[in-house]
């Protein structure tokens, strides 16, 4: 099936009798009638739900969906973005080791990966999302167990080159992990590009409603982890009596391990109710993607266009300096966020957002309504305005998350903002 119908139709199939929709499975335990088949779920020798911090029957149908849009062997759901991001490095990485990283990506993974796991042992090195191959190469350590980048990064929009980030990763047996949530699986499918690991927070458009917090952790399944340093793959695991994960689950080693032995041990587990959510957001993933795509690329061309604005940065314009490499990992468009400066720095900004009716004032990004954001005065309001442009953000910056109202009342509402300025 094409991804727009894996979007309505992946994950759950009911049988004779069952009900349409799926269903949300409110129970954090499930029966079985002999403490031997029991015994066998937790030697991970029969598969089945005993307990919702490991599995869920709702959350399964949900996973294997996103699994199915990515191209992926398995998928784990998890409670946040934040959480996804976090076990998807925990899962291969102890103290001692190191990971390289893009600089640029969300900040919320920035400061998980550069405080607290750096604070649990786990060295990081972050890279410029530009850097070249001969400069990536020399990054590498023989500690260095992961690459995490971003597809298209929150929010400076940073159009990362997969295909490059992936070569030079598998040259030292090491995987590439992507965060593909301003993407989605629409517009870019990582592992097509030779990337091993995606993790999404499906909180943005993947729920697409801004009611359902969650994350996901994707497995291609193509990574030879026999091929690099990773015993927790390869030798067998005490707390599962013995199992190695390679051995008995092959090309889902990965995805298994962060099942049984992650989310048991963090239980940082989506519950039933979200995963629902999620499930029925994605049923409309295509539709809205294109929508916001397209309603995007109209207001960042009015905007380019308007005497207030000092600049604008979408990957969707000729003037863009992503135009050509989002062309290659996105043809159908990136996604609905554009950042644009306004002119008259900091104070112009602020008088532009607060003069939009139809646009509100949120911290969320990448849902159905029309956002803005003005990352200097509140997710960067401790930086120095210096500091500020250091980290790439400008002053007088503000993130417009396009929704997918009509596009001449977007652009009316910020027409008639501009005018205020
Ligand atoms: C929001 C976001 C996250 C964190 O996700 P939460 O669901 O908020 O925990 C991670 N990566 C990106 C790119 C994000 O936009």
């Amino acid at each position: 099936m094409k991804l727009d119908s894996l979007c309505v139709q992946a994950g759950y199939e009911p049988q004779n009798g069952e009900p349409r929709v799926l269903p949300i499975m409110q129970s954090t335990t499930f029966v079985y009638d002999s403490a031997e088949t029991m015994g066998k779920l937790f030697d991970l020798t029969a598969e089945g739900c005993f307990y919702t911090r490991l599995a869920n029957p709702t959350l399964n149908a949900v996973a294997a969906k996103i699994a199915a849009l990515e191209g992926g062997v398995g998928a784990m759901l998890t409670a946040s973005g934040q959480a996804a991001s976090l076990i998807s490095i925990t899962n291969i990485c102890k103290a001692g080791d190191h990971v390289i990283a893009s600089a640029a990506i969300y900040g919320g993974t920035f400061n998980l990966f550069n405080k607290t796991l750096r604070d649990l042992g786990i060295d990081f090195d972050f890279v410029s999302p530009n850097i070249s191959a001969e400069d990536l190469q020399k990054a590498f350590k023989p500690n260095t167990k992961a690459v995490f980048v971003e597809t298209l990064t929150n929010p400076s929009l940073d159009v990362i080159d997969i295909e490059l980030f992936a070569n030079i990763a598998h040259a030292h047996h090491v995987p590439l992990i992507v965060d593909n949530t301003f993407a989605t699986p629409i517009n870019c499918r990582p592992f097509e590009w030779g990337a091993d690991i995606v993790v999404h927070s499906t909180s943005k458009y993947m729920d697409g409603h801004a009611v359902s917090l969650g994350g996901v952790i994707v497995d291609s399944g193509n990574f030879d982890w026999t091929q690099g340093d990773y015993p927790m793959l390869t030798t067998p695991d005490e707390t599962y009596h013995g199992t190695i994960y390679t051995e008995q689950f092959g090309k889902a080693a990965y995805i298994t391990k962060c099942c049984t032995h992650l989310m048991r041990d963090f239980g940082a587990q989506q519950s039933p109710q979200n995963a629902f959510l999620l499930f029925l957001g994605l049923d409309t993933l295509a539709l809205r993607m294109e929508r916001h795509c397209s309603n995007a690329q109209k207001a960042a061309e009015f905007l380019e266009k308007h005497d207030k604005v000092e600049w604008v940065n979408y990957p969707g314009l000729e003037s863009n300096q992503y135009y050509e490499r989002a062309k290659k990992y996105m043809p159908h468009g990136t996604c609905g966020v554009i950042s644009v400066g306004i002119k008259g720095g900091k104070e112009g900004a602020v008088r532009f957002m607060e003069a939009l009716k139809l646009a509100k004032i949120v911290i969320h990004v990448a849902d159905a309504r029309t956002c803005v954001l003005h990352p200097a005065s509140t997710t960067h309001r401790q930086l120095t305005d210096q500091q500020l442009i250091d980290a790439g953000i400008a002053p007088n910056m503000v993130r417009l998350s396009v929704g997918i109202e009509d596009p001449e009342d977007i652009i009316a509402d910020l027409a008639q903002a501009l005018e205020n300025v």
